[in-house]
């Protein structure tokens, strides 16, 4: 028997999107994968039927619904069948939409809330730099204030929707002081002058997602377009990752499982030496390991979600959630491929296709050694 966390309202919006999925997204992602993007369009699609507000307030028009709606987005996404599209999707209605809604005055909420939740304008999240990711609080965007603008210098690598986006929520510093107080959040929006974004990265994993690099050259940003106040950037950005953390190991557990599931249909099928893969204790025996941690990894990321529902502050829970839950799907999919001998490695299959994008799991949203770090903190280490 299933113990879930989801109840009847969740269960329903969970039926209703993953309808919308398998007749707008599924037949499309081999396409989109293939020519390496998925088209803004879709951003409006699900914006029409309502499912980008998930989890925004309804004064911006959003359905203001709670955690475990937000998970379960973050699950049916991740079963579209394909990552870059998850990504894409999942970071505009999961990560910018409400980063902003918690912080946004009301004529933010006018400008980039209410048409992110209708798919007209795109957001991403502007954290990473050249020279520092771990390390965030080594960002050396700066933006100087003169009146009623800042002045933006700088540059970021590695946006998702990047290319794409109509505003971008930017991390940079904006005073001189040291210290966390120091970093300040930024809307900075498509077309400002000296904001270029020369190309799309090229990248092995998230296919049909745009990742781009940036640069800012004195751009002038009005202080109308400050996200929360000044000097709270770098706090806010830290809040915010918990939730990012855990929507991460909620994708890593359904692509896993999706993963072992087409590996048990293709043992019960292909044969050596007469009989069945799965008929090898080997074979049956690795999967029995790969299910079992599956299901650990399943039931920490439901527990630190409980948590975040519940209003608790869950750093620990969430970077041991993330750390072990990407771990796991980058394992489980190493040894899926390696069941399917050479077809795992056929570009025909997809197969090969969830091993690399099992890649960026460890890396994205902090590495794997960094959420040790933040966990090994919490025991006072
Ligand atoms: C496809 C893709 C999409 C992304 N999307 C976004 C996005 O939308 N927005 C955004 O802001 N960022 C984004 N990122 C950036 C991502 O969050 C960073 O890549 C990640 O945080 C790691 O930073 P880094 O790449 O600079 O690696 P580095 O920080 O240079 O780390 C390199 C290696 O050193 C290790 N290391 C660093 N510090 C320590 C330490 N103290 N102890 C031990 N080991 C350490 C790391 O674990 C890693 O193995 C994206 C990245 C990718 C690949």
């Amino acid at each position: 028997m299933e113990i879930t966390p989801f109840l009847e309202e969740h269960r329903i919006f969970r039926a209703t999107l993953s309808k919308f999925i398998e007749r707008e997204i599924a037949p499309q992602v081999e396409r989109w994968e293939e020519e390496e993007y998925f088209p803004d369009e879709l951003f409006r699609k699900m914006g029409k039927e309502g499912f980008l507000g998930t989890m925004i307030p309804t004064k911006f028009e959003g359905a203001g619904g709670d955690y475990l709606s937000g998970a379960v987005f973050a699950e049916e996404m991740s079963r579209c069948g394909s990552a870059g599209v998850s990504a894409g999707i999942t970071m505009h209605a999961l990560i910018v939409l409400p980063a902003l809604a918690k912080l946004a005055n009301e004529e933010q909420g006018q400008r980039f809330i209410i048409p992110g939740v209708q798919g007209e304008k795109i957001g991403a999240l502007a954290l990473t730099e050249p020279e520092a990711g771990s390390d965030l609080a080594a960002i050396r965007s700066q933006a100087r204030r003169e009146n009623e603008e800042y002045v933006l210098n700088g540059s970021k690598v590695f946006i998702t929707n990047g290319y794409r986006a109509d505003f971008l929520l930017v991390l940079c510093k904006t005073n001189e002081e040291q210290g966390y107080s120091e970093f300040s959040t930024l809307i900075v929006e498509k077309g400002m002058k000296g904001f270029e974004i020369p190309r799309k990265l090229k990248k092995i994993v998230w296919h049909a997602s745009d990742t781009a690099e940036m640069f800012f050259d004195q751009v002038r940003v009005p202080v109308a377009n400050r996200l929360g106040q000044e000097g709270e950037g770098f706090t806010n950005a830290m809040v915010n990752l918990e939730w990012e953390r855990l929507i991460m190991a909620l994708g890593s557990v359904v692509g896993a499982q999706r993963n072992l599931d087409a590996t048990v249909s293709y043992v019960r099928e292909r044969k050596a030496f007469g009989r069945p893969l799965a008929k090898f204790q080997l074979t049956r025996h690795k999967i029995a390991d790969l299910a079992t941690r599956i299901e650990a990894a399943r039931s920490l990321t439901y527990h630190c979600l409980m948590m975040l529902q519940q209003g608790l502050s869950c750093t620990r829970e969430a970077s041991m959630a993330k750390y072990y839950a990407t771990e796991m799907a980058k394992r489980v999919a190493d040894e899926c491929v390696q069941m399917y001998g050479g077809y795992g490695l056929m570009m025909e299959y997809p197969i090969q296709r969830f091993w690399r994008d099992a890649r960026i799991g460890t890396i994205g949203g902090g590495t794997s050694e960094i959420m040790r770090e933040i966990i090994a903190r919490t025991m006072d280490l």
